[in-house]
């Protein structure tokens, strides 16, 4: 018998058309694979390994009503027979699988990303170039109507249900607070006028689509921009969602152009679910928590702690399909967990790309990543374990080959152990947790403190080489007789206590991350909900409006006074993850880090550090220098043996490309390679 440590994540709820297996919902994500030519059959391969690795219920990445509704030209709609009929396979596939699905409709509204958007008022928003066109009343009641044809093309499409999105500041929302709705007619001015809108879709919804179909509705329970709803608004809200024919109520955190972290690694856990919680005492159908939510145990403990009826997930299943059935056969420290990176995920989605998963490259790509035993095991050594060689090894063994893993320091991990330091980074130690626990699983041999031989390696038919990379070191450190520089592995290993003035040299991603290291040194900022609320200034007793307006942040004085420093003169960070950057941004604005653009580096000395900007002289006082100035690719062993033959070679990750140093390229990279053995 499977051990059962999740009862109540895994007792099923009746949610009133049917009910459901387990408390797990996979949350709607947008793929990229709606847009694409074979999208269809990779949705429906993308979404079946899910229903098959357990999931309870399934939400689709959202679809337009309509043109106007698009997030972006030619996205994902559904308006005609056809459009419906290509979904087929999708729910199909589900089905097969034993889960069931939802569609999500979702109507952009001023959020859309080309020039016919509609709003309620004709204002733009702070984060898209279009100013949307106001709607007439008679503009409002189309926009029902296709609300409602996509509702019955969806059921009539095999759906067994759908979600309205009414959060994240799309339409929905749009209509519902003052900054965005202006009208003076009856969809506008007090509250029972602005929720009009969303109350009489849900109504006509339901006619349309009759009682046997779910009706989810994503209610923006807080808004997080000024001005937003206040919680009895949300309450009253929701009390009439109820009597309009919604079954469930999915609770939205913050609007898209909010400025407060709301999924990102560096927010803690089940930051948000005490909204939900609250919202439970007022409300009656059973109501869905989500953000940051991506553990079993942490699920188990919300759905105890009776926050939420249901658990929402969506980038945790993309990073593990598997993730309810290993936690029902009791091997959740086999589940590989999300970081909440969006290096893969969301920031894809706003680069056009297909998402994916740094820590599951297969996500999105079932149908092109096939891992198949092998009918002829080979001996493989792989070298180095960092991800691109854990991934590599991982992959290769569970195919069915013997590997070997080897090692030269005393653990696994290579830069994602230096990641797991920084604070607001703290989930990249459950890759490794993940790894340690997978090189077991799958009977890799791992060899730690070992620095292999060719030798050694020549009893091998494979080889990989995941042997890294070497920080930078710049030309100045070389020249220069000051003992003030210090690498970047130094100081986040903890190899040299750094002074209080600092200045750090690159602002890529690691002079960013070490800038957080040296501000935020042992915070729990990331690990505590009440102290990230109080830094961001969310309002926890639910009195102001938005849960922000009006409210102070936190932000304790900085450790130490930092500069950090660039050759080039572009904007500081233009380079970090679209969806995260912002974070990093504000975090080092908030420890007032002096950010100092076209320098020239001229001289380090006992005294501090000598640079030239704009022409002009000066000396930063500073103890310390931290160059990030990038990686260079460790070689060595390769050099020795890539034309040693018998070896079939394979040079992976950092090893391969330093200058593309990142964690994403180098997972995928090893298992591409463990494919081709
Ligand atoms: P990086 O992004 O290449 O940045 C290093 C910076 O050092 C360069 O931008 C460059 O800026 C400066 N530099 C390079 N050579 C130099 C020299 N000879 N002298 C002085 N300055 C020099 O490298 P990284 O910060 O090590 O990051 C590596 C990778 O890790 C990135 O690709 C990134 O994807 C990933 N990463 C991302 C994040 C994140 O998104 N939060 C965090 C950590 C790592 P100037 O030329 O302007 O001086
Ligand atoms: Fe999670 Fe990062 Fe994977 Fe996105 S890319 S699903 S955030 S681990």
């Amino acid at each position: 018998m499977p051990v059962r440590k999740f009862d109540k994540l895994l007792s099923p709820i009746d949610l009133g058309p049917f009910a459901i297996k387990n408390r797990v919902m996979m949350g709607s994500m947008h793929t990229g694979l709606e847009e694409e030519k074979d999208g269809f059959k990779r949705m429906a391969a993308f979404y079946a390994a899910r229903a098959s690795g357990g999931v309870g219920l399934i939400v689709t990445g959202g679809i337009a009503p309509s043109r106007q509704g698009w997030l972006a030209p030619f996205g994902a709609k559904m308006s005609s027979k056809s459009e419906s009929k290509d979904h087929r396979i999708i729910t199909e596939a589900v089905h097969k699988a034993n889960g069931r699905i939802v569609m999500q409709i979702l109507h952009s509204g001023r959020y859309g990303y080309h020039p016919f958007t509609v709003a309620p008022s004709r204002i733009k928003s702070p984060i898209t170039p279009f100013t949307p066109w106001k709607m007439s009343k008679i503009g409002i009641v189309k926009v029902m109507h296709d609300f409602c044809r996509t509702a019955g093309l969806a059921k009539e499409a095999g759906y067994d249900g759908i979600e309205i999105m009414g959060s994240e500041g799309y339409l929905i929302n749009q209509f519902i607070v003052t900054p965005t709705n202006q009208r003076t007619d009856s969809f506008g001015g007090g509250y029972k006028n602005r929720m009009r809108f969303p109350l009489e879709l849900v109504k006509r919804v339901r006619e349309e689509v009759g009682e046997d179909f779910l009706l989810i509705f994503r209610l923006s329970m807080i808004d997080l921009v000024e001005k937003g709803s206040t919680f009895e608004e949300v309450i009253q809200l929701g009390l009439e969602l109820e009597a309009a024919g919604i079954n469930v109520i999915n609770t939205g955190i913050g609007w898209h152009e909010s400025r407060i972290p709301t999924i990102a690694t560096s927010v803690p856990r089940r930051a948000f679910t005490w909204v939900t919680a609250e919202a439970k005492k007022h409300l009656n159908v059973p109501l869905i928590t989500s953000n940051r939510i991506n553990d079993p145990t942490v699920a188990e403990l919300i759905l105890q702690e009776g926050e939420a009826d249901i658990v929402s997930m969506a980038r945790p299943l993309l990073a593990d399909a598997d993730f309810v059935n290993k936690a029902a056969a009791g091997r959740a420290e086999t589940i590989n967990t999300c970081i909440a990176c969006n290096q893969a995920c969301l920031d894809h989605i706003f680069k056009q790309k297909i998402a994916s998963c740094l820590v599951n490259p297969k996500a999105c790509f079932e149908t092109k990543l096939v891992s198949k035993p092998v009918t002829n095991p080979k001996k493989v050594a792989v070298v180095g374990a960092g991800v691109a060689g854990l991934a590599c090894a991982v992959e290769a063994a569970a195919q069915g080959h013997f590997v070997s893993l080897y090692e030269k320091a005393d653990q696994i991990g290579g830069q994602f152990l230096m990641a797991a330091r920084i604070p607001g980074k703290e989930e990249f130690s459950e890759t490794l947790r993940y790894f340690r626990n997978m090189l077991d699983d799958k009977n890799v041999t791992l060899y730690l403190n070992k620095s292999v031989t060719v030798e050694e390696l020549l009893e091998f038919e494979e080889v990989v080489i995941a042997t890294g990379v070497n920080p930078r070191r710049i030309s100045l450190q070389e020249d220069s007789r000051s003992s003030n520089f210090v690498s970047y592995p130094d100081v986040l290993n903890g190899k040299v206590k750094i002074g209080n003035r600092v200045a750090v040299i690159g602002a890529g991603g690691i002079g960013f991350d070490v800038c957080e290291f040296l501000l935020h040194e042992h915070s729990d900022l990331a690990l505590n909900r009440e102290k990230f609320m109080d830094y961001w200034g969310v309002d926890m007793n639910l009195k102001a409006r938005g849960a922000i307006t009006n409210i102070e942040r936190n932000i304790p004085a900085p450790k130490r006074e930092i500069y950090l420093l660039q050759r080039k003169t572009t904007k500081f960070g233009s380079g970090l993850g679209k969806t995260t950057g912002w974070i990093h941004r504000q975090m080092l604005k908030d420890g007032k880090v002096k950010m100092l653009g076209g320098v020239d580096y001229l001289e380090a000395n006992n005294m501090g550090l000598k640079i030239k900007v704009d022409n002009k002289e000066q000396v930063l006082q500073v103890d310390h220098i931290v160059v990030c100035a990038g990686q260079v690719s460790e070689t060595s062993l390769w050099k020795e043996i890539h034309d040693r033959l018998p070896l079939n070679s394979h040079l992976i990750g950092g090893a391969h490309i330093a200058a593309e140093l990142d964690a994403k390229a180098a997972i995928k990279e090893g298992i591409e390679t463990a494919l081709k053995l």
